[in-house]
């Protein structure tokens, strides 16, 4: 809680330190948590007060916060080649390595991976590339990017644009040419005695119909994530992924799977593409890579767009783009060993095995007449609270009613995650069933608790 006094963690972090995404007279109010140190899925405050974060940090520490083997991979490396970047063709060998590795387990035969230090360069340098290459290829009108309302991309100017969220509007974006269709949740935007084969069928048309409207030759790609993380967690609809595939393909444009949250085993296989079952010409990824013990992001690409980057590059001679700390070396000896710690050392099937007890908790807590529904895959999920479960009927937006959730929750030593008007869950995976069983235990008290005061 809160400590007033001029030299206490608190007043210390609002008068020189920004918060990313925080209401600012709020947070004055409550205070700052300022964290020190963190234990498997646990963190802890300057007053030794302890969380359990159900969000995994922010989605990334699926490892928890402190993981021997990741530090030690993370020193052994600074010891030997504590940093280089990727320019003039030189890299690292840790970079040729997680390269490699990461074509290895991508859906792909063959591809080619460059690397950035976050989720949002590595989506904006996907659309760099596909400029450099539509321009070189005699293509220059084709730079339009296709998202969907909801969808989450990142912060920078671009990777903003792709972000269809309202906040952007206070910066002037999207950009021109950044173009956003519909949402896929079923549950909130299916039309009345719709069936969710329709409604996907629907979403499916509304694609082609924006494709066509805007001209089939000026779209550079539709990216999109296999379930909507910062949007509040929202799978597709039954069927989404084939139906808009086959609109895709029929304009030939590339499909671009966002795996930032999705990707190393968050939905129960290594890529989201792969739980709903199709095969993007690229992937976005970031995030788990490292599982947050190194800023990173990678954009791998398939064969075909692979082989126009090598040929567009040897037209212009290079190419022209990359970050200095492209490929670090140490973030990519932290990738390799946070790969193998997900992949074979029980992470990803450890969601596996919580996947049934996660869902079982959330359809336990959805029956509360006050959650509307429960949604989610693997081990990310959200519960929409509503004031009318039958109309679906939101609570009055004054009443912060997920915010006082969290903050309940936060008192009781519990993180998690208000989005829109829903709780959002997505713990790390080295949880324990008792834990989770703890963290929806805390949940249903303080789900009971705000529902009474609101309702
Ligand atoms: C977090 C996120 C990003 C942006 O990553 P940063 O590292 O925060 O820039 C992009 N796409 C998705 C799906 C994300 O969840």
């Amino acid at each position: 809680m809160r400590d007033d006094s001029p030299n206490s963690w608190e007043s210390r972090a609002d008068s020189f330190s920004l918060y990313g995404f925080t209401d600012l007279p709020s947070i004055h109010e409550r205070g700052a948590v300022v964290v020190t140190h963190g234990k498997g899925p646990y963190i802890y405050d300057v007053h030794g007060k302890e969380y359990f974060d159900a969000n995994s940090g922010l989605w990334n520490m699926v490892a928890g916060f402190d993981h021997p083997g990741l530090t030690e991979a993370a020193k052994a490396q600074y010891d030997k080649f504590p940093g280089y970047h990727a320019f003039f063709g030189r890299m690292s060998d840790q970079t040729v390595m997680l390269s490699e590795k990461l074509v290895e387990v991508s859906p792909y035969d063959r591809g080619r991976v460059f690397y950035t230090n976050s989720g949002s360069e590595a989506n904006d340098t996907l659309v760099k590339i596909l400029w450099m290459l539509n321009h070189v290829e005699g293509n220059p009108q084709r730079r339009k990017i296709i998202t969907r309302v909801n969808g989450y991309h990142g912060v920078t100017a671009v990777s903003a644009s792709m972000t269809a969220k309202p906040y952007n509007s206070v910066f002037g974006l999207p950009l021109p040419g950044f173009i956003h269709v519909g949402c896929p949740h079923y549950w909130r935007f299916g039309k009345p005695g719709e069936t969710e084969e329709q409604f996907t069928e629907r979403m499916a048309k509304e694609l082609e119909a924006t494709i066509i409207t805007e001209g089939p030759d000026t779209i550079a790609a539709f990216v999109a994530e296999p379930v909507m993380g910062a949007g509040g967690v929202i799978p597709p609809s039954k069927g989404y992924f084939q139906a808009v595939e086959k609109v895709l393909k029929r304009y030939g444009i590339p499909l671009v799977a966002d795996e930032v949250i999705c990707g190393f085993g968050r939905t129960g296989n290594t890529w989201g593409c792969q739980t709903y079952d199709f095969v993007p010409d690229a992937i976005i990824s970031s995030k788990n890579i490292t599982a947050g013990f190194f800023p990173m992001g990678a954009i791998i690409l398939g064969p075909e767009l692979s082989d126009r980057v090598q040929a567009a590059s040897e037209a212009i001679e290079e190419f022209p783009h990359g970050f200095t700390a492209s490929g670090h070396p140490v973030g990519c000896a932290v990738a390799l060993k946070a790969i193998d710690v997900i992949m074979n050392e029980g992470l990803a099937d450890n969601v596996n095995t919580l996947t049934p007890l996660f869902e079982e908790g959330m359809k336990r807590l959805a029956e509360n007449k006050n959650i509307g529904e429960w949604r989610g895959k693997g081990l990310m999920g959200a519960l929409e609270a509503v004031q009318d479960k039958d109309t679906k009927t939101p609570f009055d937006g004054k009443l912060s009613v997920s915010e006082r959730i969290a903050n309940t929750c936060t008192d009781m030593g519990l993180i998690c995650r208000p989005l829109g008007q829903a709780i959002v869950l997505c713990p790390p995976f080295i949880t324990t069933p008792a834990q989770l069983d703890e963290m929806f235990g805390k949940l249903e008290k303080a789900l009971t608790k705000v529902f009474a005061e609101v309702a």
